[in-house]
């Protein structure tokens, strides 16, 4: 019962936090059709993130709860996440006018675009990616305390090398938060089971698939035989994968913001344009039309390599999913951005003529 209980306990805490806590006041990108302007934005997730975790240690070292709680209450946690995200499906979704298309097809895909709460100061979106982000986070921490409980000075280094990089995946996103109102998400998913469960059920649970399937198991024989050599491979799979994503992301925020400024201060946007319409054509926009989403793909393939368990199914399971959320998602926004950008696509199609990997795809 109180793992059931657990992430309506944290994500409410969570919650709290972040109306309570001193946030960052920003304009966005996607417009509210009702006013015609950009929505507001408060974000604090990284300050949340932080006190989150103040709160957590200080818990252990109180001994009121052990890091390794939410690994020894997985499933039901897991349950409980799962019933949240489902309540919140329906809240959001039911009371809203039907989108026209089936019930199930409105609850999966949800009726609103951008519910906001509490006068503007939760957006729905951005809060629920900001639990799912630190949730995930008190999970892997929970899953290699466990891993380091049962092994002591024989555990698996990979397991700690796995935790660093998860928390530099969270901690990256929510240094970015604000780059993220400029992505598919915030502009073209409406909120229903997709996003809502997603965020509170299939981030934090699912994300950590890696180690939930082998804290219990020993060093494997990759990182006995190579030692440090995978870990370092590892790391440089994940970090070229970060490259690639965060530059690209970036690269595009900094021109949607300031179409003017040269990234990093060298690369000076180069564009196709049509009326008001402009796709940037350089720098990593050059490599293929979707370079960040090859990016994501490594950096999962980087933490799935780090835990070193080559034959077990459970660490690949996240970069493989990668691919199957990736793929289709490229497709889609090749349709949206035709319908958008006309012919000016048509020209970067055939400028930049890969989909996501450079010469191959
Ligand atoms: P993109 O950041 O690639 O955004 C696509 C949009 O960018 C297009 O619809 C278009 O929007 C604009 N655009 C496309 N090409 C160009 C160009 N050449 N020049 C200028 N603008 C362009 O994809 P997403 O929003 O899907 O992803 C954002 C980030 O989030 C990516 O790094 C992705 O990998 C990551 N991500 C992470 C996930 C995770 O679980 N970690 C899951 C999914 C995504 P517009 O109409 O505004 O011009």
């Amino acid at each position: 019962m109180a793992g059931f209980v657990a992430p309506f306990l944290l994500y409410a805490a969570m919650l709290l936090l972040h109306v309570l806590l001193p946030s960052r006041q920003v304009q966005g990108y996607v417009l509210d059709q009702e006013t015609g302007r950009p929505f507001n934005y408060r974000l604090s997730g990284l300050l949340t993130f932080f006190v989150v975790l103040a709160l957590w240690l200080v818990a252990d070292l109180l001994c009121w709860i052990k890091w390794d709680w939410l690994y020894l209450h997985r499933w039901s946690a897991l349950a409980g996440a799962c019933t949240l995200g489902l309540g919140y499906t329906l809240i959001v979704v039911l009371p809203a006018p039907s989108t026209g298309k089936s019930l199930l097809a409105d609850l999966f895909l949800g009726r609103i675009e951008n519910p906001q709460y509490l006068s503007g100061r939760v957006d729905a979106k951005m809060a629920l990616y900001m639990l799912g982000a630190i949730m995930l986070m008190l999970n892997t921490l929970s899953f290699a305390a466990y891993h380091h409980e049962v092994f002591g000075k024989n555990a698996n280094p990979g397991v700690y090398l796995h935790t660093a990089l998860f928390a530099f995946f969270v901690i990256d996103y929510l240094f970015f938060e604000r780059a993220h109102l400029y992505t598919y998400d915030l502009f073209a998913e409406k909120m229903g089971f997709k996003l809502g469960w997603g965020c509170l059920v299939f981030y934090p649970y699912f994300y950590s698939v890696g180690l939930w399937g082998t804290a219990h198991l020993a060093e494997p024989a990759v990182i006995t035989r190579l030692g440090w050599g995978w870990l370092v491979l590892s790391t440089l799979v994940f970090l070229s994968g970060w490259i690639l994503a965060r530059g690209a992301n970036m690269q595009k925020y900094l021109f949607k913001r300031f179409p003017d400024r040269a990234f990093l201060g060298w690369i000076e946007p180069k564009t196709l344009s049509g009326g008001n319409l402009k796709l940037l054509c350089n720098g990593f926009w050059s490599l293929s039309r979707h370079i960040n989403y090859l990016g994501e793909i490594l950096m999962a393939t980087g933490l799935a390599l780090s835990l070193g368990h080559l034959t077990s199914p459970w660490p690949w399971l996240y970069p493989f999913y990668y691919i199957l959320l990736l793929v289709p998602r490229e497709r889609d926004d090749d349709r949206r951005c035709a319908e958008k950008y006309g012919v000016v696509w048509e020209e970067y199609r055939a400028k930049v003529r890969y989909r996501i990997i450079p010469k191959i795809y």
